[in-house]
């Protein structure tokens, strides 16, 4: 059967109907099932768990803290969760003047006339399939009503509320101990910007760049040809990884220093003659002794300080030229460090440029002020940094991010440098609480002003010229008359007597309403649905998934998307259950109980039911929890162990096709689908390709079904959520392709047992169902002449070179952008970029959200490393790396970051910086992290496994980094680790995070770390056993148990503080992290070092020390 036959066919029985068969796995026994779906749960596990991970201790004991029903207040604080537009509600937002309130005439439905249910607008059509008599479920069902047969249908009371007496059953079936939990080990970096330094003020074009400059790893100490393949053989000294006394203090690496006027670069010699500190050419830097930042805030924020070199340059005035021994860098740091160590260190870790100084300077500099965005071209404070922003004609940094805020005027310049024009963009982030979010603008029927030629949206950047009667387009420079309804004088200045009242003329983001012209088949949308398709074949019951999901669901619904301040959801709901057929449910809600209906032909997928299957969750709510505690129930015992999935997507995707809406599926999914179906899988792993040319063949899909279907479910607004909970290989590479076009999410939960994983999935739930959303979304960007957008990066479907489709597109969901030149720029005009995404709000309005961005351009290449920001450089790198995984080995991958990193250092070395000998390693300021974040990259799980990272943890890390702002990207690849002992009890402040290196770590001290998918809490074995006692409730080290899922709830400052670091830390992520306790010198320990990203990794990733000798060699190869 063919699915048009079925579209067509709705409100009457559909030809299908009577092909429906009856549950089969009843009938199953145990010896039906393949061993091999059973062998993984108590068996090895694969990956990190296995070699590093003891299993008993990891478990949540059962009993102990239960996952909570409902998302702490501090994760949901900052959303806008209900009224994704706030103030958009308020049409125009309050201040602005009457003409700009007027609703749309032409927009039909407006909150509260427009919310169409299905149950409610659909004429009951009673689907009143012929097919009770095919039906023969098994015991457990009989309480359910069969496909609307009314057999049941009299006595709701007696037929299928009663309490089931063995619904527990899920829980308490769970295996003893599981295998660890953890699923994606990974890694991530901080990042950089520009400093704000006095320095800056002079920067005259053509005259050196402020640098920091490293220099001198002199050639002759470099490993012959030190390549990211082996480890580096650093020479001399390989950064221990044990103190030597066992007890570094933990450093602070937060040291400030006075960089001087004139000072270009902060130099550092060869590792054999130790540092040397040069002064800049024309002045010199001046270092000071353990200065402090005082007078330096550069009155332009946007140019970054000079030479905030490395930690300990400040700490020693130097007179020009000479050289530094590094040990006799009198830091208090170092002076801690025991003797020997430092006389072995060639170079010293501390006068290499250091994350946490960049990311402490940037904010102490700039947190305290508003980021305003009046001046084209700024470069905004740092994403580590907390700082408000306020609109003032250009996008907030929340939403638009680039690597550089000053571009090449001309193709060559930009060739030269090779530092990539890219933009990194948010269009619907959320902001904090207190910043505007962006009004909605009508312009009447007629819909959004717009230049006729280009068709670039009405913004602040359009020239109204002649009086006001037209305009001239900034982007194409095409003059377009001014409609009489949009008229307005002109000031003497030029400017529109109405600038301040209009958003789209003196903002930088706002939305505008769509007329019907946006809309598909010029038809106002419906509004979209939700369903949940979940996974009851014997894995994903016996975890106890299936139980505690139709549990939170309940409560869960409570919490759909809500436009602005209305009292409901507009979002209708659908409930899908399968294993190697699909069950799909009447919830209508007149009926007294839910219906099932069983599609077994999944060949040709089709739904058995339009009437009754998406519903208003308030109307149906009684029939719905029926079904949410029956469904655990029915499938208590099933055997079935094989599952489809390709059919699961189709049916939700013809579903959503049928109700003519747009909307997202959420599929609850446990195994590798082998059973006979569309979309079929075998495993495919094989660990042997890797770092062999055939690599690649691990990141692409095992079949094309998935990429038709995707591109189907794009057209068709659907969107894939993907919750995925295997006990072995699932090929997530070929699964998580739907998800990865249609702009949905993936979660993996490796091993999931309920009660200790229950509470990270459901907290990720929570956020995922209630998350601000759009949907049936079209993404555009404009540029002014002279660039246009060339190439873009994320989770979506392009089917043209200049249109980025989106099924749909959540408040987390980045879109990372290159720009190419096209023609030559000019200084005086800049370059303008617009971001516009049409797209379907979750009361089912069409709206167009707009984002202005403008930039300076350069005829000299100092400008424009003047305004780079390495953190979005780094966004932009990993996504262009693990984009090429796809179709490329992983080294020549690798090499290829590694050379294009080179060339923009040597670009500046040989354009910007000053004369200086070639031992020297001279960085721009603005990049002066780039090697470290670079490496950080390189040695990720994605390009350089270790043996332990499993293929589908790869897969998955890969396609979660795709959507990455560049803040999580920072996270991701450099952690946050936090010296908890030493944080003030007495303040709301967190301690300054110290760097990435076993090194740093005290035997006497507690650490946390995280990445935004990790969180570890990591205790020395010298701690004071009062602070293990405030802490963890036990009296020694040694009765620490590290298998805990929680703080233990203690009423003491410590305790409190460290829990309330918790709270606080999870709510700034994207998603839930798992704490897990790891005790010095215990099993875990490997797992935890993997995090530390400056020391050489186990799977021969270079320490930092290393990498960056590597990156001077390639730069003075470049330059010779
Ligand atoms: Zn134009």
């Amino acid at each position: 059967m063919n699915h048009q036959g079925h579209m067509a066919s709705y409100g009457q029985p559909q030809p299908g109907y009577q092909e429906y068969q009856p549950f089969v796995y009843e009938n199953q026994h145990m010896t039906g099932v393949p061993p091999s779906q059973y062998g993984p749960y108590n068996g090895p596990i694969q990956g990190y768990q296995q070699t590093a991970v003891p299993q008993g201790p990891l478990r949540l004991p059962p009993g102990t803290a239960p996952p909570p029903t409902s998302i702490p207040p501090s994760t949901t604080a900052q959303q806008p969760i209900y009224n994704q537009y706030r103030q958009g509600e308020v049409l125009n937002g309050p201040a602005l003047p009457d003409q700009m309130q007027r609703l749309p005439v032409s927009q039909p439905y407006m909150p509260g006339n427009t919310l169409r249910s299905g149950s409610q607008t659909m004429p009951s059509q009673h689907y009143a399939p012929p097919l009770s008599h095919a039906q023969q479920l098994p015991n457990q069902m009989a309480r359910m009503q069969i496909s609307g047969v009314s057999v049941n249908s009299a006595s709701p009371v007696s037929q299928g509320y009663d309490p089931p007496a063995s619904r527990p059953q899920v829980a308490t079936s769970l295996p003893p101990v599981g295998p660890t939990p953890y699923s994606t080990p990974l890694q991530n970096a901080p990042s950089s910007t520009p400093q704000d330094n006095s320095l800056l003020q002079q920067p005259f074009p053509g005259q050196p760049t402020p640098a920091s400059t490293f220099t001198s790893l002199p050639t002759a100490n470099l490993p012959p040809s030190l390549g990211m393949q082996r480890p580096p053989m650093m020479h001399g000294l390989p950064l221990p990884g044990q103190a030597p006394s066992g007890t570094y203090p933990s450093m602070p690496n937060h040291r400030s220093m006075d960089p001087q006027p004139g000072m270009p670069g902060v130099i550092l010699s060869g590792p054999t003659q130790g540092f040397q500190m040069q002064p800049a050419p024309n002045q010199g830097f001046v270092p000071q002794q353990n200065g402090s930042f005082g007078q330096m805030r550069a009155p332009q924020p946007n140019y970054p300080a000079p030479s905030v070199g490395a930690p300990n340059y400040s700490s020693q005035p130097q007179p020009q030229q000479k050289r530094l021994d590094p040990d006799s860098i009198p830091s208090p740091q170092l002076n801690e460090l025991p003797t020997q160590k430092k006389t072995r260190h060639r170079i010293d870790p501390d006068a290499i440029p250091s994350p946490i100084q960049v990311i402490e300077d940037d904010k102490s500099n700039r947190g305290s002020e508003p980021f305003t965005t009046a001046v084209r071209g700024q470069v905004p404070p740092l994403v580590t940094t907390d700082f408000v922003v306020k609109d003032q004609g250009n996008a907030s940094p929340r939403f638009m991010r680039c690597a550089t805020y000053n571009i090449p005027c001309t193709s060559d310049m930009a060739k030269q440098c090779q530092v990539p024009l890219t933009a990194v963009i948010k269009p619907l982030a959320t902001l904090p609480a207190d910043e505007a979010h962006p009004f909605i603008v009508d312009h009447g029927e007629t819909g959004p002003i717009r230049c006729n030629r280009c068709k670039a949206y009405m913004c602040p950047y359009m020239q109204f010229i002649e009086g006001g009667r037209r305009f001239q387009c900034a982007f194409c420079c095409c003059v377009t008359e001014v409609l009489p309804h949009y008229f307005q004088h002109l000031d003497h200045t030029g400017k529109r007597m109405d600038y301040y009242d209009r958003p789209e003329l003196s903002l930088g983001s706002y939305e505008f309403l769509a007329t019907v012209d946006y809309c598909k088949s010029n038809k106002f949308p419906n509004p979209p649905a939700f369903i949940f398709m979940i996974d009851v074949s014997y894995n994903a019951m016996k975890s106890g998934l299936v139980h505690l999901l139709c549990e939170e669901l309940k409560s869960l619904l409570d919490f759909l998307p809500r436009e602005g301040n209305t009292e409901e959801s507009a979002i209708r709901v659908g409930f899908v259950t399968y294993n190697k057929v699909l069950h799909f449910y009447n919830v209508k809600s007149t009926l007294a109980q839910p219906q099932m209906m069983v599609v077994s032909d999944v060949a040709d997928m089709f739904v058995p039911l339009l009437d009754g299957f998406l519903v208003n969750v308030i109307e149906s709510r009684a029939v719905i929890n029926s079904l949410l505690d029956q469904i655990p129930e029915m499938f208590a015992d099933t055997r079935e162990t094989e599952t489809v999935f390709g059919p699961v997507i189709q049916a939700g995707l013809e579903a959503l096709k049928a109700a003519e809406c747009a909307g997202k599926l959420f599929i609850f999914h446990s195994t590798l689908p082998l059973a006979e179906a569309p979309g079929k899988l075998k495993n495919r792993d094989d660990k042997k390709l890797v770092n062999t040319d055939k690599e690649k063949v691990l990141f692409q899909p095992q079949t094309s079904f998935y990429n038709n279907l995707a591109k189907e479910c794009v057209a068709h607004g659907c969107c894939v959520d993907l919750f995925l909970f295997p006990n072995q290989y699932v090929d997530v590479a070929t699964l998580g392709l739907v998800t990865y076009h249609t702009g949905g999410s993936i979660y993996k939960y490796t091993y999931f047992q309920a009660q200790a994983d229950g509470e990270r999935f459901l907290n990720d739930l929570h956020r995922d169902v209630r998350k601000v959303i759009g949907f049936d979304a079209v993404m555009r960007v404009r540029t002014s002449t002279g660039i246009r957008a060339t190439d873009f990066f994320g989770s979506f479907y392009m089917s043209n070179t200049t249109d980025v489709e989106l099924a749909a597109l959540d408040c987390d969901k980045t879109i990372t952008v290159e720009f190419k030149h096209d023609d030559k720029l000019n200084e005086d005009s800049g370059a303008q970029i617009q971001c516009a995404l049409l797209y379907t709000s979750c009361s089912g309005q069409r709206r167009l959200r707009i984002h202005n961005l403008s930039l300076n351009c350069c005829t000299q290449l100092a400008d424009l490393y003047r305004n780079c920001e390495t953190d979005t450089l780094i966004n932009f790198f990993v996504k262009l790396a693990y984009r090429g995984v796809l179709n490329n080995p992983t080294k020549p991958v690798r090499e290829t970051l590694i050379n294009q990193s080179a060339q923009i250092l040597a670009c500046y070395r040989k354009n910007c910086a000053s004369p200086s000998s070639a031992g020297q390693l001279i960085l721009p300021e603005c990049m002066k992290l780039l090697p470290v974040y670079l490496n950080c990259v390189l040695k990720s799980d994605v390009l350089q496994p270790g043996a332990e990272v499993s293929t589908d943890d790869r897969a998955y890390i890969r396609q979660l980094v795709a959507s990455m702002d560049v803040s999580e990207t920072n996270v991701f690849f450099y952690p946050r680790l936090l010296p908890v002992h030493k944080m003030e009890i007495d303040t709301d402040d967190f301690p300054v995070a110290i760097r990435c290196s076993e090194e740093r770590l005290s035997k006497g001290g507690i650490y946390l770390l995280e990445n935004g998918l990790n969180l570890f809490i990591w205790v020395g074995m010298n701690t004071q056993h009062d602070l293990i006692q405030s802490i963890f409730n036990v009296q020694s080290f040694g009765q620490i148990d590290s298998g805990m899922a929680a703080l233990p709830q203690l009423d003491n400052p410590y305790s409190k503080k460290l829990r309330s670091m918790v709270d606080i830390i999870r709510a700034q992520r994207p998603r839930f992290m798992k704490l897990l306790i790891v005790k010095q010198e215990d099993k875990m320990e490997v797992l935890f070092k993997h995090f530390l990203m400056e020391d050489k990794s186990a799977n021969g990733g270079a320490s930092y020390v290393d990498f960056l000798c590597h990156m001077h060699k390639e730069i003075r190869q470049l330059l010779s």
